[in-house]
């Protein structure tokens, strides 16, 4: 109890700082409610253990800190009380003794200085983690940016192989043609045999999806070479296909098969365009 007098000096900043006992401060709070004069300076007060929380580096205080501040201030004030009154017993104020699990901070309520730091502590936590992301994100851009530098290579590399081989002076083109039921295909292959190169289009009717198209080199000696598997586009767009034959080897004639997906090593099924050399 303050006994009708306003709240000490010494009180006012422990109770800014939220470190007195709950049921002193709950009664000094509650003279500060009805007295302007000891309001005013509790505010001043607050005012000041701000300034201090934000100069002071954030450590946690040791939990006999406290403890050991208050016994202090109470030794002192019994001391004063002694020569101010006689002590009577009842007034005798206990020393709060430290809480069994070792905390120093008022359980059960946040005191003002954590409502502060709180804030503060998730703030900087959003920091870290915004810019973990966009540190991880600029790296995942970098990995496509890289991808993408790869594939216009690649890109570039096919077209100007493209170009040199249909420009070779030695390089031959045939038109392949189709009969009976594929009267209306057609095809042409560009074959340079120094190079090992066979380029291909065709126009060709869609297939089901468990059959291809497969493309044959028929040398002068020997078997049928398979230049790959292809499928006319979604709307009979024309390609080029491209397939790199064994060096200078000498062609007779090019030829296209309907195959089982996936293609055969050597043609079983039916030819639906065929040019000779
Ligand atoms: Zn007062």
């Amino acid at each position: 109890m303050t006994n009708g007098e306003h709240i000490r000096e010494e009180d006012l900043l422990l109770l800014a700082l939220g470190a007195l006992p709950d049921d002193e401060a709950t009664n000094l709070l509650a003279h500060a409610k009805s007295c302007a004069e000891c309001a005013a300076k509790l505010a001043e007060e607050r005012g000041h253990a701000a300034t201090l929380a934000f100069a002071a580096k954030q450590e946690i205080p040791a939990a006999t800190v406290k403890v050991e501040l208050l016994a202090r201030i109470h030794a002192e004030r019994e001391k004063e009380e002694h020569y101010k009154w006689p002590l009577k017993k009842d007034e005798v104020r206990q020393i709060p003794s430290p809480k069994k699990d070792g905390t120093s901070m008022n359980e059960g309520k946040l005191n003002w200085l954590q409502w502060v730091l709180i804030p503060v502590a998730a703030v900087f936590l959003i920091a870290t983690a915004l810019m973990w992301k966009s540190n991880r994100e600029l790296k995942a851009e970098l990995a496509k940016a890289n991808h993408d530098l790869i594939d216009i290579q690649n890109q570039r590399q096919r077209t100007e192989m493209i170009v040199d081989v249909l420009s070779a002076p030695d390089t031959v083109s045939v038109r392949m043609a189709g009969s009976g039921e594929s009267a209306k295909s057609i095809g042409s292959a560009n074959y340079n045999a120094r190079r090992g190169v066979l380029l291909y289009t065709a126009v060709l009717p869609p297939l089901p999806q468990d059959k291809v198209y497969q493309m044959w080199l028929v040398p002068t000696t020997g078997s049928p070479i398979s230049a790959g598997v292809f499928s006319p586009g979604p709307h009979g767009n024309r390609e080029l296909w491209t397939a790199t034959i064994p060096l200078n080897t000498q062609a007779k004639a090019f030829a296209v098969t309907i195959e089982p997906a996936g293609g055969v090593p050597q043609p079983t099924g039916p030819k639906v365009l065929l040019g000779a050399s």
